[in-house]
């Protein structure tokens, strides 16, 4: 048997071969592959899909956050809370604006714990980013109450949490701006970088547009100083096949999650837990354990593969070093980064790959 890989986007891709296959070469004989016909199909097949009213396409995950942000006009002198687990991206779509991130302990659902909020707010706090991590809705009431006590605006990064809802609603619908990526292995992934911003804000969405495409609404009529973060037809031709299949894609990894949730037993791994008034869509199912070392050299040699989403937190990181913090700074982000293990879990994985997961982590000791 093959090593069990962490993510297996072949198996994504040969779901549904012949309709990702046809589509190139529909549009490759097209003539026309950027900012076309499959983008504009995409962006309203994908706000149906959130139940937003826009969406507007993009090159990449990071660049929706960081043009975000711009376009609320966030940046030197301002302040932005955000979790202090998060991926990196969350983190430069902020810092590029030449905003300050402020960092909040995770609760025990890997996001922001809202009762930590509060006390970090100041004159100069803007807005919240609410990153729904790992695929699990944040605990978006209290956090929508701040915004508005303290006159805060919201964006959420949506990057690992396509589809997923917090009492019935979307995420990346709650805020002012909500953004995507679709680079490959994320819930929807395309075949290369993709991303986008999903808005109810006419305005927002206009500005987003016209800055994705060098500030220009018209070609050679440049409004403003913006940047070339367009998205591709071809991806997006991908990107609307995979969407059509979304609620079997979702399923089928709730369901590999269940069976986990139900089979791992062992009292040396921590399991995740869900909100009780969310949904999870499983970008990742995260573990927690002591000795991470040993556990990740024992299915290594019992061919699973694992990966630590994520190692480092963004403020012990290099790049962030000029923020001042040092270790202990954020000591529940910190324990989180040296437990968390993620398991294999994606589209395509048979039931005899999970049984074998599932044996080698119960017999772990
Ligand atoms: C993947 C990811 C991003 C960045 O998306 P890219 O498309 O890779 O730029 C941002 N935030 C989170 C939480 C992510 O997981």
């Amino acid at each position: 048997m093959d090593k069990i890989m962490p993510n297996r986007l072949d198996r994504g891709f040969l779901k549904y071969q012949d309709e990702f296959e046809m589509k190139a070469l529909e549009v490759l004989r097209s003539g026309w592959y950027v900012l076309g016909k499959e983008v504009s199909a995409f962006e309203a097949e994908f706000a149906n899909y959130i139940e937003a009213d826009y969406c507007v396409g993009l090159a990449s995950g990071l660049d929706a956050l960081w043009i975000a942000f711009r376009v609320l006009g966030i940046g030197v002198g301002d302040e932005v809370i955000v979790q202090g687990n998060t991926y990196i991206a969350s983190v430069m779509g902020i810092t590029i604006n030449g905003a300050t991130p402020v960092f909040v302990e995770p609760d025990e659902f890997y996001n922001i714990d809202v009762s930590k909020i509060e006390e970090k707010i100041t004159e100069k706090t803007k807005a919240i980013l609410a990153v729904h991590l790992y695929g699990q809705a944040s605990n978006m009431e209290p956090i929508l109450e701040l915004c508005k006590k303290y006159n805060l605006r919201l964006v959420e990064d949506c990057a690992q949490s396509h589809g997923s809802k917090y009492e019935g609603k979307a995420t990346g619908t709650f805020g002012s701006i909500g953004c995507f990526s679709f680079y490959p292995s994320k819930n929807l992934g395309a075949f290369g970088d993709a991303g986008a911003i999903v808005t109810n804000d006419s305005e927002l969405a206009d500005k987003v547009r016209i800055f994705r495409n060098y500030g220009s609404e018209k070609r050679y009529y440049n409004m403003v100083v913006g940047t070339n973060s367009r998205l591709d037809e071809i991806q997006a031709g991908f990107l609307r096949i995979r969407l059509s299949h979304m609620e079997e894609l979702e399923e089928e990894k709730r369901k590999i999650a269940t069976r986990y949730l139900k089979e791992i037993d062992n009292p040396n791994i921590i399991l995740p837990q869900i909100r009780y008034n969310v949904t999870h869509v499983w970008h990742q199912f995260v573990i927690r354990v002591r000795n991470r070392n040993a556990l990740i050299e024992y299915l290594d040699e019992k061919k699973i593969g694992t990966i630590i989403h994520y190692p480092i937190p963004p403020h012990l990181s290099e790049a962030y070093e000029y923020l001042g913090l040092s270790k202990g700074s954020l000591p529940i982000t910190e324990e989180y980064a040296d437990t968390v293990l993620s398991i294999p879990l994606y589209n395509g994985m048979t039931e005899e790959e999970q049984t074998i997961v599932i044996e080698a982590l119960n017999s772990w000791r």
